[in-house]
């Protein structure tokens, strides 16, 4: 069975995360969601909450599963049994940090390869603040996010 780990903070998934996770898991037999619960960015949904958004948005995808984890990524990736831990790369901005991310999780566990791919160019721009700010400030965000998140977001921002 080839696993592999997509981790990230997920705060909500949006469209740029799901085209990822769709064509990485074509290519393993077993794609895990890995939430990460404690991180500086203090998320507006709680662990939970972001799980549940991944689980109702990728029903399509049977061969995925969302978990939480508090720690490091490699290790994780070692109790899991996955091979390789698949990242999301938008910009050349973004490389910097994913190499040096890479590179240090190669010296922790060499056994785990780290992998990156493009999203669909239509995605390129999309994270999960600029989705919030957006949402916040009572702009549309459907072609962003699945129904579901836009859904939670909006209670969110009324209440
Ligand atoms: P962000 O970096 O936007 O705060 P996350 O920490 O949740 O989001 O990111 C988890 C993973 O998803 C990272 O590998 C990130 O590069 C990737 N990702 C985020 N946004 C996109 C996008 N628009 N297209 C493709 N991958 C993305």
């Amino acid at each position: 069975m080839k696993r592999i780990i997509y981790p990230g903070t997920f705060d909500p998934i949006h469209n740029g995360h799901i085209d990822i996770a769709n064509r990485a898991s074509h290519l393993f037999d077993e794609l895990i969601f890995v939430v990460a619960i404690n991180n500086e960015k203090e998320p507006l949904l709680s662990s939970a909450e972001r799980e549940n958004l991944i689980t109702r948005s990728t029903v399509h995808l049977t061969n995925v599963r969302v978990e939480s984890f508090d720690g490091l990524v490699v290790n994780y990736a070692k109790r899991s049994g996955a091979i390789a831990i698949i990242r999301g790369l938008r910009h050349v901005s973004d490389f910097e940090f994913e190499f040096q991310m890479a590179m240090m999780n190669y010296n922790l566990n060499p056994d785990i390869t780290s992998m990156f791919m493009m999203p669909d160019e239509k995605y390129i721009h999309l994270n999960s603040t600029i989705v919030k700010d957006v949402a916040r400030l009572g702009g549309d965000i459907t072609d962003y996010v699945p129904d579901i998140v836009k859904k939670v977001l909006l209670a969110k921002y009324k209440a």
